[in-house]
């Protein structure tokens, strides 16, 4: 029963709402995959922070070690000097110069020995980091590549649809179709099934004239929410229970 214009304009709606519910499956696919990358843009950020966080205690590590090594070279110099002088006054005032420069060694230790402790702990926490890091990345690419591949198929369905769709509007009156594609601007369900007397989808009740009408006319408009009506028990004895 392909050609009755009832069941045509029923395969229709059902058609178009597997369309719908095809193009909002696409969406929820997007908005996972910005979800994820989002999630891959964290991840990026985090470990960034935490190697620049350790490249800037290694400069304070050599900054002090630097330190160190100037002072050790100026003691040895000084050192050397005061295997020369032949005053006194002169070796004196060279023994205090190289106190003085052992008070700054002294002074510079405790600081070096923290920047090291904490350089320690930031290199091992980045590098426990960097492995666990890798892990989620490579988990978040396969997720990215599951869900691209779900979105291609959804891709292909729709372009699919798009193609058939043309074909699947003949036969129909035009009335119907006009009503239809208005309603379709308005709302996702523009064609329901009536149960228990009432719209399934704003649940108005309908007279007995309405329903005598549905069975006369096969559609009609619901007076509440203007979406087309019919009766899932038509539908059956027309055509047949295709979908
Ligand atoms: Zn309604």
């Amino acid at each position: 029963m392909e050609n009755d214009p009832f069941c045509s304009f029923v395969d229709l709606v059902n058609f178009d709402q597997k369309m719908f519910k095809t193009r909002s499956s696409l969406q929820d696919l997007k908005k996972q995959i910005d979800t994820l990358h989002s999630q891959l843009a964290t991840l990026n950020h985090n470990i960034e922070q935490k190697k620049q966080q350790l490249l800037s205690t290694k400069k304070e590590v050599d900054l002090i070690e630097l330190q160190m090594k100037e002072l050790d070279q100026l003691e040895k110099d000084k050192k050397l000097k005061l295997e020369s002088v032949n005053n006194e006054k002169e070796y004196s005032s060279l023994k205090k110069e190289i106190e003085r420069i052992k008070q700054s060694q002294h002074k510079l230790e405790p600081d070096l020995v923290i920047r090291w402790n904490k350089l320690n702990f930031e290199q091992e926490d980045y590098d426990a980091k960097k492995v666990e890091y890798l892990h989620k990345i490579e988990d978040l690419e396969n997720q990215m590549s599951q869900v691209n591949t779900q979105i291609k198929q959804l891709d292909d369905e729709i372009v699919q649809y798009e193609s058939e769709r043309k074909t699947k509007e003949v036969g129909i009156p035009e009335e119907w179709l006009t009503k239809y594609n208005i309603m379709h601007t308005k709302v996702t369900n523009p064609v329901v099934t009536v149960e228990k007397n009432s719209c399934t989808a704003c649940f108005h009740h309908l007279t007995n004239q309405d329903m005598m009408d549905l069975k006369l006319k096969k559609f009609i408009q619901c007076k509440s929410c203007y979406r087309l009506l019919y009766l899932e028990t038509m539908k059956e004895q027309h055509c047949g229970k295709t979908t």
